[in-house]
């Protein structure tokens, strides 16, 4: 599919190339103590293993800082290569002077060009860490946060709106002195000695009008690989319907390297959520593909009993659960379509269109589903085994369809 992607540069972030016409990559975020090294491998794992490409760390602390390599070399070792993302705020520029082997570990700096310092602070502080990742030929993402915006260049870009004859709305200088942070301080990492493909961009607020805005302004002004998210998202359906409302619209004209949906997890809930939230955006705009698409009906009257509902969540569940495997193995298999219908009435139409489809039987229907194989209807089950004998035509179907990878 065709997409009129924005042109950019391309920035190699340990190894994961993001920008140009590299595929749109997937972020996420750890929410374990940095320090707690073995808590941080195992979400680091889970996170790569669900299909983030990059993982961030937090980095707040000399703990924090004194783990990193740790944490790298644990997953080394276990054999999960995802690059991992330092996250720096006030004590950065401290904490990758004095932890070399931190600044060494991680394969990109984001830093916050509000958080680096107050005051007369701010400039040296700023210049330290640009040039720790020169010395060590790290990316950086200047990565300007709403709530955290340079509360100096704002002031000044007030006062000179206010100065006006005719002065922009506030909300509207707010949008404006996003950008101007984002783009001032690139050129400051430009000017330190940071080549010029060794920068990502982000400018991340809570609102969908505002990111879409702001974005906008940003991408037809520099020529930076940038990272869309929405932060401070919320938890559940809200957040996920924000995030997604704000990310595709950005997508859809060509805007955004690499994508991050910042979840509220539940207490207790699965942080790897927001990355396949991440993967279903780009995937049902067409844009990437990584898993096998499930589509089930929304049922109706005639789906009186809650079968087909159990079928397509426990196809889904398969699907998640074997696909890093079969993504070892076969060539081609993300771009499967499997549907789970609730009715044989309208059912078998939606069918026929998916790789692998069946149709359960609805309220009052003969207790038999047919399956659809590529279009053609091949066998129809019946009994009590229905769902078990399902999940093994779609192993079936994929050794049969789709070409093992050698080696
Ligand atoms: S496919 Fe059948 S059960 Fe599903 S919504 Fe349509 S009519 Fe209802």
């Amino acid at each position: 599919m065709s997409h009129p992607r924005r042109k950019s540069l391309i920035t190699t972030v340990g190894g994961v190339r993001v920008g140009g016409s590299s595929p749109i990559v997937v972020q996420s975020m750890t929410n374990t103590d940095t320090a707690d090294v073995p808590g941080t491998v195992e979400q680091v794992k889970a996170l790569a293993r669900s299909g983030s490409e990059l993982v961030r760390l937090t980095v707040n602390s000399v703990e924090a800082a004194a783990a990193v390599p740790a944490i790298r070399e644990k997953l080394d070792q276990s054999g999960v290569k995802v690059p991992l993302i330092g996250d720096f705020h006030f004590n950065g520029h401290k904490l990758l002077k004095e932890y070399p082997g931190c600044a060494e570990a991680l394969a990109k700096y984001r830093i916050n060009p509000g958080n680096v310092g107050r005051g007369s602070k701010r400039d040296p502080q700023f210049a330290e860490m640009i040039e720790t990742a020169c010395r060590y030929n790290k990316p950086v993402r200047i990565g300007v946060n709403w709530g955290s915006l340079d509360q100096d260049l704002l002031t000044r870009m007030m006062d000179e709106n206010n100065a006006l004859p005719e002065p922009l709305d506030a909300r509207e200088v707010m949008r404006k002195a996003v950008v101007a942070s984002a783009l001032q301080s690139a050129e400051r990492a430009i000017e330190l000695g940071l080549p010029r493909d060794h920068i990502i961009l982000s400018a991340k607020v809570s609102g969908v009008q505002d990111l879409i805005a702001i974005y906008t302004d940003m991408a037809s002004r520099c020529e930076f690989p940038l990272h869309v998210g929405l932060t401070e998202a919320g938890m559940g359906s809200k957040g996920i319907v924000a995030s997604t409302a704000g990310i595709a619209n950005l997508l859809q004209a060509g805007i955004g390297d690499t994508i991050r949906v910042s979840l509220t997890p539940e207490p207790g809930g699965d942080r790897s959520q927001e990355v396949i939230v991440a993967q279903e955006i780009l995937q049902t705009m067409g844009l990437r593909s990584f898993t096998p698409m499930v589509i089930a009906c929304p049922g109706c009257g005639r789906t009186t009993s809650t079968y087909f509902q159990e079928l397509a969540q426990r196809i889904q569940s398969h699907i998640r659960h074997r696909m890093p495997e079969w993504r070892k193995e076969y060539s081609g298999v993300e771009d499967m379509t499997v549907a789970v219908m609730g009715c044989v009435v309208n059912g078998p139409g939606e069918s026929k269109h998916a790789s692998l489809g069946i149709s359960l039987p609805g309220t009052g229907e003969r207790p038999v589903a047919p399956v659809y194989e590529d279009g053609e209807k091949t066998v129809t089950l019946k009994g009590d085994h229905i769902a078990e004998e399902f999940q093994e035509l779609v192993e079936q179907y994929i050794t049969r369809k789709y070409a093992r990878k050698a080696g």
